[in-house]
């Protein structure tokens, strides 16, 4: 199994691994620091580094309990050599504010609107998600943005628990988030807890405070039916 290290710091952006098996498709490391496509969120890129050799990193995906990192076969670092992982950290970054931003989102059409997310799905920057909405419009759509950009532009602290499972079971806020699909082995269960905001059982990546988002549009509303509703939003270019 990889060891994790995102789960716990999504601020590292490099460490040292050993390459513990090769596939056609990657290298499987030890330990990393990239996260593996899941919960909405993509997988990382970056670069693998040795004396002697690089690799790019162009995806990132789960592989039962181990992280693949996905380099062309010509490339890949053998077996035992020690490498040195880095993402590239302004893709990553931008794709924790555009989760985080998700996040608030979600609090805000539920607590505001009463309505459940129904799917969702993110890039670097740009995101859309669905609501169990029986209406949208533009001008709520821009409702949506102003509520959004003030929630965002108070600060928020972002913090990641990890709550037994029975406790989570418990919590209301995660039972509305569905927190009983998780597969029953899974005991504690990650949380990402945006206080004062929301808390959903999550594995991605966010950043420690709401004001690192910075302002979000939002750019699309369109109707996918009876009571599914999808909102688009982009971030903007981060503060200098
Ligand atoms: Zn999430």
């Amino acid at each position: 199994m990889t060891e994790e290290l995102a789960p716990h710091d999504a601020y590292l952006r490099e460490c040292e691994a050993v390459v513990v098996a090769a596939t056609p498709g990657g290298v499987i490391l030890d330990r990393t620091v990239f996260y593996p496509r899941g919960g909405g969120q993509p997988g990382d890129t970056g670069m693998l580094d040795w004396p002697g050799g690089t690799a790019v990193v162009t995806d990132t995906v789960r592989e039962q309990g181990d992280v693949l990192h996905v380099v062309a076969p010509e490339e890949a670092p053998s077996v035992g050599t020690a490498v040195r992982a880095a993402i590239d950290w302004e893709r990553r970054h931008l794709l924790m504010r555009t989760h985080t931003a998700l996040h608030v989102l979600s609090a805000l059409v539920w607590r505001v609107y009463g309505a459940k997310v129904t799917g969702g799905n993110m890039e670097p920057g740009q995101a859309r998600m669905d609501f169990e909405l029986d209406a949208m419009s533009v001008e709520f759509g821009r409702e949506v943005e102003e509520r959004l950009n003030a929630m965002l532009s108070a600060p928020h602290p972002v913090r990641v628990l990890f709550l037994p499972r029975a406790e989570a079971l418990a919590d209301p806020d995660l039972i509305r988030t569905k927190v009983s699909l998780i597969p029953e082995h899974v005991d504690p269960i990650r949380v990402v807890a945006i206080e004062g905001l929301d808390r959903q059982a999550d594995g991605g990546t966010h950043v420690a405070d709401t004001t690192e988002v910075g302002r979000v549009r939002v750019v699309k509303t369109e109707s996918k039916g009876k009571g599914n509703k999808r909102m688009r939003i982009e971030l903007d270019a981060p503060l200098a």
